[in-house]
C-alpha cells in the first residue's frame, strides 16, 4: 500500500514528550511508516496560540532544527515541512521567504485563535484575515508554499479563496489547500468546512485533507464515520482533491485508527465498504499529484 497523509503534529509531539521520530510510542514513527511501499508525509510543526512575536520564532526555528535531525536519515519517507500557526511571523508577511528558504511548503495562517494574520475557527463571529494575513497569502504563492485554511474562521476561508481567484486572474500558479478538516453538513462543529466551502475548494484546484479527529468525524470516529465523510466529499466533486489529513499526535483517536500502521485495515474497510471507487486516490495518487512537485 501506498500513502500520502497531509498533516501530523508528530514532531511537535516528540520535542513536547522527549520522543524521537524514528521510533516512539505516538502515533507516528518512522519504524511504521517504513511498512508502506511508498509514504509520503507532511510533517506540521506545531506553533501553540500562546506564543506570540519572537518567542513563536524562535520556537519555529527549534522545531525546524528537531525536524531536519530526526529526518537526517530517513530514506523511507518523502517528508513535506508546513507550519501550523501563522502566528510565528510576528504580523510581518516578509518572513514567508525565509519560511520558504528553510523549506516550508504549506502554511496553516491561523490555529482556533487570533493572531497577527487573522481569526481562527474559535473566534467567530469575527472578521477574516487582516491586511498582514492578506498579503501572506499573497506572499505564500509568490514563494511555492500553499496556504492551508485548516483552523481559520468561516470568513477567513471564503478571504483566502477570493484572494486565489483573483491571483489566478492575475496569471499566478495560486492553490489553496485545508490539510485536516471534514464536513459541517455531517458533523456541525466550528473546524469543519461547509459544502459550499468544499466545492468552491475544489473548483479552485485545492486539496482537503480528512480529519480522523472523532470530535470532527462524529460518531464513534471509526472507520465507518471516515467512510461517511469521504463519500460526501466524492458526492460534492472531490473524487481528485481528496486526501488523508490523520492529525496524527494532534489529536486524540478512535482506538482502531490511532497509528500509522493502521491505516492499511482503514483502506481494506473503505474499499469493503465502496465507498470510494478508488481508495488509491483517497490515500496516494491525489495528495502525490497535488504535493508531488514540492518532494
Ligand atoms: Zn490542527
Amino acid at each position: 500500500m501506498r500513502l500520502f497523509d497531509l498533516h501530523c503534529d508528530t514532531v511537535t509531539t516528540c520535542i513536547k514528550n522527549s520522543q524521537h521520530l524514528a521510533k516512539n510510542t505516538l502515533h507516528l514513527d518512522l519504524e511504521r511508516g517504513a511498512r508502506y511501499e511508498a509514504w509520503g508525509q507532511v510533517f506540521a510543526l506545531f506553533v501553540p496560540d500562546t506564543l506570540q512575536g519572537e518567542a513563536a520564532w524562535q520556537y519555529y526555528k527549534q522545531a525546524l532544527q528537531f525536524y531536519r535531525q530526526e529526518l537526517a536519515a530517513a530514506p523511507n519517507v518523502h517528508p513535506v515541512l508546513a507550519v501550523e500557526n501563522g502566528t510565528l511571523l510576528c504580523g510581518q508577511p516578509e518572513r514567508v521567504a525565509e519560511l520558504a528558504a528553510d523549506g516550508v511548503r504549506i502554511l496553516t495562517l491561523t490555529w482556533n485563535g487570533q493572531n497577527a494574520l487573522g481569526f481562527g475557527a474559535a473566534c467567530d463571529p469575527a472578521p477574516g484575515l487582516t491586511p498582514a494575513g492578506r498579503e501572506s497569502v499573497r506572499m505564500c504563492w509568490r514563494h511555492g508554499i500553499l496556504p492551508d485554511v485548516s483552523h481559520l474562521n468561516e470568513a477567513g476561508v471564503w478571504e483566502v479563496d477570493a484572494l486565489c481567484a483573483a491571483a489566478k486572474a492575475a496569471g499566478q500558479d495560486a492553490r489553496y489547500i485545508a490539510s485536516h478538516s471534514c464536513c459541517a453538513a455531517l458533523h456541525p462543529h466550528r473546524r469543519n468546512l461547509s459544502d459550499a466551502q468544499c466545492r468552491a475548494l475544489f473548483a479552485a484546484g485545492g486539496l482537503l485533507g480528512l480529519n480522523l479527529y472523532p470530535e470532527f468525524l462524529g460518531g464513534a470516529g471509526d472507520a465507518a464515520d471516515v467512510a461517511r465523510h469521504l463519500e460526501h466529499l466524492l458526492a460534492l466533486g472531490g473524487a481528485k482533491h481528496t486526501a488523508l489529513g490523520s492529525d496524527f499526535d494532534g489529536c486524540t483517536l478512535h482506538e482502531s485508527l490511532a497509528g500509522i500502521e493502521k491505516m492499511t485495515a482503514l483502506r481494506d474497510f473503505l474499499e469493503a465498504d465502496g465507498c470510494t471507487p478508488n481508495p488509491e486516490d483517497f490515500f496516494f495518487v491525489n495528495a502525490c499529484n497535488f504535493l508531488g512537485n514540492m518532494l
